[in-house]
């Protein structure tokens, strides 16, 4: 059908309500048992897969464990430590810096405010807001990675572009109880059925309110271009 509801705000109700009883237990689903921990495993998750994270950072965490560690090792060490990740080099170059300005200006512990972690190097607002919301229990954005804005736009839950645009349109749309979960449930609902290259519409159960629908829809709005 991919008949969307009238208004935006309907269109994301309903969207919200079905995607919160298809994935009751979605949550974050890297691996970390402290803020730091987070911080590391954030960073190194940019264009990257979860999965991949994990198995690196289970013996990460076994060698380094507090941001003085980080701080201190040799950049090439770490690269060689985190070496099966995309971009590792840059990424160990990152996280040395970021951990020594943690050392040097936050006692060695990861900050609680989108300025500090966004000065942090390599740590973007993306990033910062993960780290805000499950590591301080603080939530003032929206999480915008590629599967939040690939489903947002094929919703049409938003027309914006980037991930920055997309987030503050979406903070005006999405009930602020939510926020922290909408990215979960996009995120669930974009590895499982709405992938990137090969979404299964027929078997979607938000198909019947999806523009972008191949089964009634010539147009991938997430891309603006034809399936
Ligand atoms: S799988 Fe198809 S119908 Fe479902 S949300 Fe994605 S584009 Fe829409």
């Amino acid at each position: 059908m991919g008949t969307p509801h009238e208004s935006r705000d309907d269109q994301m109700l309903d969207v919200l309500d079905q995607l919160y009883e298809e994935y009751p237990d979605t949550t974050i689903s890297l691996h970390f048992s402290t803020r730091l921990e987070l911080l590391i495993a954030v960073m190194l998750s940019a264009q990257c897969t979860d999965e991949r994270v994990n198995k690196v950072t289970a013996d990460l965490f076994e060698k380094y464990h507090t941001a003085e560690d980080y701080a201190t090792v040799d950049q090439a060490e770490l690269a060689e430590d985190i070496n099966s990740i995309t971009y590792y080099n840059n990424k160990s170059k990152w996280i040395v810096s970021a951990c020594q300005t943690i050392v040097e200006e936050h006692d060695g512990e990861v900050p609680d405010t989108m300025d500090e972690l966004t000065a942090l190097t390599g740590v973007g607002r993306k990033t910062a807001n993960v780290v805000l919301q499950h590591g301080h229990d603080i939530v003032e954005g929206i999480v915008v990675d590629t599967h939040v804005q690939r489903l947002s736009r094929r919703l049409g839950l938003t027309e914006e572009q980037t991930p920055e645009k997309i987030e503050a349109d979406l903070m005006g749309v999405v009930p602020e109880d939510d926020w922290q979960e909408f990215t979960h449930l996009l995120i669930s609902h974009g590895r499982a059925v709405c992938t990137a290259q090969n979404p299964d519409c027929a078997d979607c159960r938000l198909e019947a309110i999806c523009p972008s629908s191949q089964v009634d829809h010539d147009v991938d709005l997430a891309s603006g271009e034809a399936w």
